[in-house]
């Protein structure tokens, strides 16, 4: 970078009410994102109003603005998504300084305020970004302005099954103890990489309700939801595995089940002024990890299947299952195979065998997260038009 290029073109979006005028100083409450690679949404929540300056407009690589008036969280950073890699907000004296390191050349497109309202009872300062369709512009190299590496991705292994409900029945063991087997594998396998964090939804032969195991990914912000499981059919020639994401079917579901109530908006953390908007922007959000699952199970099955892994003939499917209902996690089911079939309960039961399988599960999420902006191919950005 050259001198410190500051491009600031103040806009003041300034709500009259509490907050400024108090003299008090407000705090960034949390950064979310909505939307995919073409339109991306980034909401920080505050709980005061503010006024925000575009420091950079994206050219360099970078969104940078300072909300004015809050106070600057301590170590708050993260990943983003679509147009954000990654944000981080920092700050000195009297403003926050929300950075946002883009994924590909994007550039602002409106941003404003909301007020209180509709059951939020906070301020929302929100920033859409639009991709620009320029070339990613490399950042010029710069140790001071090199922004803190962003977290690393958390993945969510959700053994399927567990204690009540011990799945089905094999000849030798239940679904509910390979499922938990397998998850334990695998998180070995993806932490031996030191590339992941990650969280099991159980790891001892317990219980857990369905909703409950999308409401533990959605509220550690997972970046992707792998759910285990064993088939199980009523001929036992049949085998093979394959990877479930969710149909339209289900997505329409999950917008449903996601909006009915009254606090659907805070459920899905969409700034919630506009019902019609908030429609838009879970379409938007749904459609981009619609196209995210279908990545990761494609990359899932080209290593299980490159790992000589037996697979079912059509082995990617859509299914309306309600553990791929959350509308803002990626996430796909893996079936490893029947365990009604004796060649596939062997090898489940295997513990080689199975460090195997999951290592080619572990090479699947490598492949899915080096292609991090590849993976969201939108066929059309217009959300609106959409029924
Ligand atoms: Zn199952």
């Amino acid at each position: 970078m050259t001198a410190v290029a500051f491009v600031v073109f103040c806009v003041a979006v300034l709500v009259a009410g509490r907050g400024l005028a108090s003299g008090a100083m407000g705090e960034v409450m949390r950064v979310r994102f909505g939307g995919d690679a073409e339109r991306t949404r980034v909401v920080v929540d505050l709980d005061r109003t503010s006024r925000g300056q575009v420091i950079q407009s994206g050219d360099d690589g970078r969104v940078v603005l300072a909300l004015s008036g809050v106070q600057p969280p301590r170590g708050m950073s993260g990943q983003g998504l679509g147009l954000v890699r990654g944000y981080r907000v920092a700050g000195s004296g009297a403003a926050a300084r929300v950075e946002l390191d883009l994924a590909s050349s994007a550039e602002i497109e409106r941003r404003f305020i909301l007020p209180p309202g509709d059951g939020v009872t906070h301020y929302r300062y929100v920033v859409d970004l639009k991709a620009t369709g320029r070339a990613p512009t490399a950042r010029p190299a710069d140790r001071r302005a090199a922004p803190r590496p962003v977290e690393r991705p958390l993945v969510v292994i959700d053994a399927g099954h567990g204690g009540r409900d011990p799945g089905a029945r094999g000849a030798h063991v239940n679904e509910s103890e390979i499922t938990l087997a397998a998850a334990l594998a695998l998180k070995q396998e993806l932490e031996r990489s030191g590339r992941y964090r990650v969280r099991l939804i159980r790891d001892s032969n317990v219980y857990v309700d369905l909703y409950r195991r999308v409401a533990i990914a959605r509220q550690a912000d997972a970046d992707l939801f792998i759910s285990l499981h064993a088939d199980a059919g009523a001929d036992p020639a049949t085998r093979g595995a394959s990877v479930y994401t969710l149909s339209e079917q289900g997505a329409g579901r999950a917008v449903r089940e996601f909006t009915r109530g009254d606090n659907w908006h805070r459920n899905l953390n969409l700034p919630g002024r506009d019902a019609s908007v908030d429609r838009i922007l879970l379409d938007m959000t749904q459609r981009a990890t619609q196209n995210r699952s279908a990545v990761l199970a494609r990359t899932l099955l080209t290593e299980l299947e490159g790992s000589n892994h037996p697979m079912l003939r059509r082995s990617h499917r859509d299914a309306g299952l309600a553990v791929l209902l959350a509308p803002d996690v990626p996430a796909v089911l893996l079936e490893m195979g029947f365990i009604t079939n004796p060649e596939d309960e062997r090898l489940l039961n295997d513990a080689r065998q199975r460090r195997r399988l999951m290592r080619a599960v572990a090479e699947g999420i490598d492949r899915y997260f080096e292609a991090p902006n590849g993976v969201v191919q939108m066929a059309d950005s217009g959300a609106a038009g959409r029924p």
